[in-house]
């Protein structure tokens, strides 16, 4: 039960009507706390490269959560993203979250998880068409290209990913 085609849902995800490329300096700020140093570093959303510690200069392990309204821009990234559909009831989340926060150490620079609230974010819920939780939906450059439905271990979750963590847009 943790593959559930891909067919049903395959709006664009990603849009960002009138986001201005050029900028870094728009969207919400997240605590990306350094793997390498243990530095806070304060992290814009950028849809330009991966975000680097601003003490040791490696990259950052790239964890946020994201609204209906900031989820247009925290969800236009260079690298693969993640976006974890999750809820506080629910307890298979609670064994994916940490993994996601593991994967997000591993593969720093080449992936961001984008963690949803489907209980406070009741839009996205329905745009992702997130019955049940957890889902995963893997985004390049925008749109849709993997949903992962259901709880999987660290091992299997990683093989399946590893394609999009490979090619960097
Ligand atoms: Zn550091």
């Amino acid at each position: 039960m943790t593959a559930e085609g891909t067919s049903s849902n395959e709006k664009s995800a990603g849009q960002t009507p009138g986001a201005p490329s050029a900028s870094s300096s728009i969207g919400p700020v997240s605590i990306l706390t350094c793997a390498n140093c243990g530095a806070r570093n304060r992290i814009r959303p950028s849809n330009r490269g991966a975000p680097h510690c601003s003490v040791c200069g490696k990259p950052l392990p790239w964890v946020v959560d994201a609204t209906d309204q900031t989820f247009p821009v925290e969800a236009d990234a260079a690298v693969a993203v993640v976006v974890d559909l999750w809820a506080p009831w629910c307890g298979p989340c609670r064994f994916v979250s940490p993994i996601l926060e593991e994967l997000a150490r591993d593969f720093a620079g080449r992936l961001k998880i984008v963690k949803v609230n489907v209980d406070e974010n009741p839009m996205l819920a329905q745009q992702f068409d997130a019955r049940s939780i957890p889902t995963l939906m893997v985004l390049k450059s925008g749109r849709v290209v993997d949903r992962i439905v259901g709880a999987m271990p660290k091992p299997d979750l990683t093989v399946r990913l590893t394609p999009y963590l490979l090619k960097t847009a």
